[in-house]
């Protein structure tokens, strides 16, 4: 079922009138499919203690017949009753059906009822209405205790009072004049339809609310994870953002200073951009910049590393692994990827196309103890870039982040450097 209807059913379901049990109809199968089956034990336990009650009751069963006749209720409940109780018992071990709970509590039952109705045509008056009484309490007891659906409530009772009342009349314990008793008794018989009802109407309203909690839950998930992917994501060429970018980069300059490893650094600038744009227009502009983010982030993923947008026309990556020699190939893979893409640039001279100019840097994991932080990293990399733009742009310069930083010091210019 989609979403808004599933939800509309279960609102639907939450609503529905006390007198109304089914549900709509796709979470009635839901429903009855996680409840079909329960833990036997919690019936199987009661039906124990009901049988040691029916063998207790021996003790009432001798007083009443006397050493004489007490053989008759006797193999009755050891032959019969106990029996047929302990198979019950056995037939819900494990995860049994709800269908074969109420099976075994209804046999058990059944079997009671005609042996405690045996005993109240046998007893000597007055003793026959207490059998009377207790053979209606049978039903009613286990009716309580076993968890049943409402539909197998009525079943249940249905059958129950049926052999009841049969047995009463077959075995003439309600003759004129003492039909009262029997009458009012089998009433109990009864009682557990209501029960049931309840119980059903109760545990569909706590399914519901399971279940809408579950959806409001993925929901919510599905939610969050939309909004981290947006927070990360540069929404016009779907790389990843500069602030994620960031992000990553002091961590993974991190594990570089850990696993002792390289780290390279790209930075990546279109040539001429503003003459593109001022030219073709700002839609086409922004169709360079999807194409060239395209190149450069296959080209960069391949290697393993990260692309991101770092602001307007220009490009950022880094390469775990990669030394300067490496970084510096994988810029040159960037720049023949967008060369190769044979973007028209309609702002320089007829045949020109769309090219990049990138500065690459690399610098090694245990520099970082040194205090060569992420950020340097980048300003090495500006500077290559700037040197590659002052060389002639459509090019890779390369540049060592401590050679870098003497020169920054020395306030020279920036060149293409050997690490
Ligand atoms: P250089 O070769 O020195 O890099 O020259 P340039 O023209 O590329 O550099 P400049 O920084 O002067 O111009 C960058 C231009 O990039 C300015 C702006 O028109 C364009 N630009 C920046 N962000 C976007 C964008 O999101 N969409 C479009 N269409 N253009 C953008
Ligand atoms: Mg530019
Ligand atoms: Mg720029």
């Amino acid at each position: 079922m989609p979403g808004t209807s599933m939800h509309a059913s279960i609102e639907a379901g939450l609503r529905r009138p006390w007198h109304r049990l089914g549900l709509p109809p796709a979470l009635e199968t839901q429903y009855r499919a996680e409840t079909s089956r329960r833990s036997g034990f919690y019936v199987q336990s009661w039906l124990a203690v009901f049988a040691l009650f029916n063998v207790l009751s021996l003790v009432m069963d001798h007083d009443v017949f006397g050493p004489e006749a007490f053989h008759v209720p006797l193999v009755l409940t050891m032959g019969v009753f106990c029996p047929v109780a302990l198979l019950a018992i056995l037939s819900l071990r494990g995860h049994p059906t709800v269908l074969r709970m109420t099976g075994a509590a209804l046999a058990t039952v059944l079997v009671d009822i005609a042996v405690v109705l045996n005993s109240a045509r046998l007893a000597p008056a007055p003793h026959g209405d207490a059998y009377i009484v207790l053979a209606a309490l049978v039903p009613l007891v286990v009716g309580l205790i076993a968890p049943m659906p409402f539909r197998h409530a009525i079943a249940y009772c249905t059958a129950s009072l049926a052999l009841y009342a049969g047995l009463i009349l077959a075995f003439g314990l309600a003759g004129p004049g003492n039909a009262g008793l029997p009458l009012l008794v089998s009433g109990l018989i009864l009682v557990p339809l209501k029960l049931s009802y309840s119980r059903e109407w109760e545990a569909k309203t706590t399914f519901l609310l399971g279940l809408r909690d579950k959806l409001q839950a993925e929901a919510l998930a599905r939610a969050n994870a939309r909004l981290t992917i947006l927070s990360e994501t540069d929404s016009l060429t779907t790389l990843a953002n500069r602030r994620h970018f960031s992000e990553r980069l002091e961590r993974t300059w991190q594990e570089a200073g850990e696993a002792n490893g390289w780290l390279g650094v790209l930075l990546v600038d279109i040539d001429h951009f503003k003459r593109f744009n001022d030219t073709a227009g700002h839609q086409a502009g922004d169709e360079a910049l999807v194409a060239v983010a395209g190149a450069l982030g296959a080209a960069i993923e391949a290697r393993g590393g990260l692309a991101a947008r770092y602001g307007g026309e220009e490009f950022v990556a880094f390469l775990p692994g990669a030394d300067l020699g490496g970084s510096a190939e994988a810029g040159e893979a960037v720049r023949s990827a967008v060369a190769r893409l044979a973007l028209p640039h309609p702002g320089l001279p007829r045949g020109a196309t769309l090219a990049v100019s990138v500065g690459v840097t690399a610098a090694h994991g245990p520099t970082r103890g040194f205090g060569v932080a992420a950020r340097d990293l980048l300003k090495a990399a500006d500077l290559a870039l700037y040197a590659a733009k002052a060389e002639g742009r459509d090019r890779v310069a390369a540049l060592g982040t401590a050679a870098n930083t003497n020169r920054l010091a020395a306030g020279g210019s920036a060149a293409a450097d050997a690490p």
